[in-house]
């Protein structure tokens, strides 16, 4: 038995990102006086009689059950993400994944179909193509920033409309009100992964948009050690999500709960540090002779600089580069010869890392695949973590000089 376990409305956001990431979704005094979360290691939770058992299953008794379907720290974690998100609920999930395909199949029967802005995570669309459409579930893609065909592709079978925004790993920035106002006119849903963003920098929901989704792996937990995803929204249209949630059972062990916990502290404090990094940084890159254009929406140069400046506080950690007339090799060997961010996938944690796309998530795909999804050859994608940024832009140069 799974019991709908309905949160109440968070409260209307009112403080700002940092208090909310250290204190919100906490009760004021914890088990043992103790000023952290405890880890309740529980894959099952006791009940006294049976009829607690019975209160329960007549809601008369909000509390946990089986560890499939939630704990006491995911409940915590939940208040505090809808809170920063200004949402009514969150859901957590063990992974980015996890969430969205969570997420995609609650909502999609056979014969539906998804339209989706083309730049976006490479597994998201895997996962579409491959594995939506042995279900009978379309997916329609359409350029990034067209909202002209993003509404042409919208038919009596459209179920939800999908984009990033920052795209990963180009940067663009969609106009939030216009997308959600897609929405609303064509009556789909519409979801953003904001992974890139986080709600320091944006909040979807104020936008209109139904759900907001995010890989917690990066940002949100910060410090490279985690997996999570989450997903928030409206209690209504969570219900469903949730419930198979339960059922599928990715969630979280109560360890990863106390991870994420404890990297939400710093969320502030690390947002503002990596958005100041990531702008430092595409300063420079966008000054050296070595380089041929940068990917930054904190730059004039950026096509969506304008949109980004309007409705973002900050443009985050990540910078994509391409190096002046350097082939795939060539552009390895600057990767290579950075001192301080380590060669790894991932972003958002405080350790800077660095990556050619080409290489690291694009290699098995053949060259027309690759133009397709604008990833060239001489690409190079970094994610700036909390380091000093001189530091960061003194390797840069000294690998660009090399
Ligand atoms: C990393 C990432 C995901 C996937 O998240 P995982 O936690 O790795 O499953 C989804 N969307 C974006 C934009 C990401 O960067």
């Amino acid at each position: 038995m799974q019991k709908s376990t309905t949160l109440p409305p968070a409260p209307k956001k009112t403080r700002g990102e940092s208090t909310l990431a250290v204190h919100a979704g906490e009760d004021r005094q914890k088990l043992g006086d103790s000023i952290t979360d405890p880890i309740i290691c529980a894959a099952t939770f006791t009940f006294e009689s049976t009829q607690a058992v019975v209160d329960f299953i007549e809601q008369k008794q909000p509390r946990e059950e089986y560890g499939r379907y939630g704990n006491p720290g995911e409940k915590v974690i939940e208040r505090k993400l809808a809170e920063l998100e200004n949402g009514e609920q969150a859901l957590l999930y063990s992974s980015g994944m996890a969430a969205i395909v969570g997420l995609f199949m609650s909502k999609l029967n056979a014969g539906d179909e998804v339209v989706f802005f083309d730049e976006c995570y490479h597994r998201s669309r895997e996962f579409c193509k491959k594995h939506l459409s042995r279900f009978g579930v379309t997916t329609r893609q359409v350029k990034t920033g067209d909202y002209a065909a993003m509404e042409a592709a919208v038919n009596d079978h459209t179920k939800l409309l999908v984009s990033e925004s920052p795209t990963n790993p180009h940067l663009s920035i969609v106009d939030l009100d216009r997308f959600a106002e897609i929405g609303r006119r064509t009556g789909v849903e519409t979801l953003i992964d904001a992974t890139l963003a986080t709600p320091f920098n944006v909040r979807p929901l104020d936008h209109g948009v139904d759900y907001v989704l995010h890989s917690a792996t990066k940002y949100l937990a910060g410090h490279n050690d985690v997996l999570a995803g989450a997903l928030i929204g409206d209690n209504e249209k969570l219900e469903p999500v949730r419930a198979l949630r339960g059922v599928m059972g990715a969630v979280n062990s109560p360890h990863n709960i106390y991870l994420l916990e404890r990297g939400l502290k710093t969320f502030g404090i690390r947002m503002q540090r990596q958005n100041e990094n990531g702008q430092a940084v595409a300063e420079f890159l966008d000054g050296h002779s070595r380089i041929e254009r940068v990917y930054y929406p904190g730059l004039e140069s950026h096509p969506y600089h304008q949109v980004a400046k309007e409705t973002m506080r900050g443009f985050g950690g990540l910078v994509t580069f391409l190096v002046k007339d350097a082939d795939w090799r060539e552009t390895g060997k600057i990767v290579d010869s950075v001192k301080i961010p380590r060669i790894a996938p991932s972003l958002g944690g405080v350790e800077s890392l660095i990556e050619q796309p080409l290489v690291m998530s694009y290699y098995e795909c053949t060259p027309e695949e690759r133009r397709q999804f604008g990833i060239p050859d001489n690409m190079i994608r970094m994610s700036c973590g909390i380091e000093d940024k001189e530091d960061l832009i003194e390797d840069l140069q000294q690998a660009l000089d090399a």
